[in-house]
């Protein structure tokens, strides 16, 4: 199969004068993580950072005039493939062993993958296509040799802990269940919440390595009661604190 060369690798969309969406329109459904750039007074906070096929650096660097923190909501590949590029990264302490070192290879053919794992996610509601990109972001890109890069932490986080960007103060949310370190950023004074795969506005994800469905509940139980007025997730569109009650409640519900 040849896969086209995509002409540029990630878009970008400003939510509002300080809040900026960036994603991979050429990864698939699955794989296309919404990363966050947060404009603050004095630093701004990059929340997770796409696969890392291409340059997120280099893409965006008209958005990095300031000190800028990088956070991972958490370690899967889609969401920290590009950390290695920011210098000040910050992950919850139950998943920094994961991106301290290389990743294993992870091809982006479908067939090379384990038939249960492809399975599984099938059965939560993605449609796996052959290849977990559907363009190549420059020539002689190697589908099949691809490693996230070992980004080490540069600050650990816990739940209640603050990321201060001068003007605006986000408090970590330890929000396990999706992962064991999955976390959300919660400001309180806009009511928004940057919720990482927590919870998303898609096919959810708890039989994954690393997932657990008892914590996941508590999870949501929490999530259900978060007096938030937009959610901006992991992967698909932004949605409101009443949306927020419902997926988490269809999640309660299922179990
Ligand atoms: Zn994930
Ligand atoms: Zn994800």
């Amino acid at each position: 199969m040849t896969l086209q060369i995509a002409d540029r690798w990630f878009e970008f969309r400003r939510i509002s004068d300080d809040i900026t969406l960036i994603w991979e329109p050429h990864a698939s459904r699955l794989m296309q993580c919404n990363i966050w750039h947060v404009r603050g007074r004095d630093r701004d906070l990059l929340i997770d950072t796409g696969f890392g096929v291409a340059s997120l650096h280099e893409a965006a660097r008209h958005l990095f005039d300031k000190p800028l923190s990088a956070v991972a909501t958490h370690a899967h590949v889609d969401h920290v493939g590009s950390l290695h590029e920011f210098s000040d990264r910050i992950i919850h302490k139950a998943e920094a062993a994961d991106i301290e070192v290389q990743g294993e290879n992870f091809s982006l053919y479908r067939h090379d993958h384990p038939p249960e794992m492809i399975d599984s996610l099938e059965r939560a509601g993605y449609q796996v296509g052959p290849t977990f990109i559907t363009a190549i972001p420059h020539a002689n890109f190697n589908m099949t040799l691809f490693t996230r890069k070992a980004a080490p932490a540069t600050r650990t986080v816990d739940e209640g802990d603050v990321i201060d960007l001068g003007d605006r103060r986000f408090e970590v949310l330890h929000l396990p269940g999706h992962s064991a370190g999955s976390i959300g950023l919660w400001e309180a004074a806009t009511a928004t919440l940057f919720s990482g795969d927590a919870i998303y506005d898609g096919p959810l994800l708890d039989q994954l390595p690393g997932s657990d469905i008892p914590t996941y509940i508590r999870t949501m139980r929490r999530l259900e009661s978060l007096p938030a007025r937009v959610v901006h997730a992991g992967h698909d569109p932004s949605f409101d604190g009443r949306r927020l009650k419902e997926l988490a409640r269809a999640y309660l519900d299922r179990h």
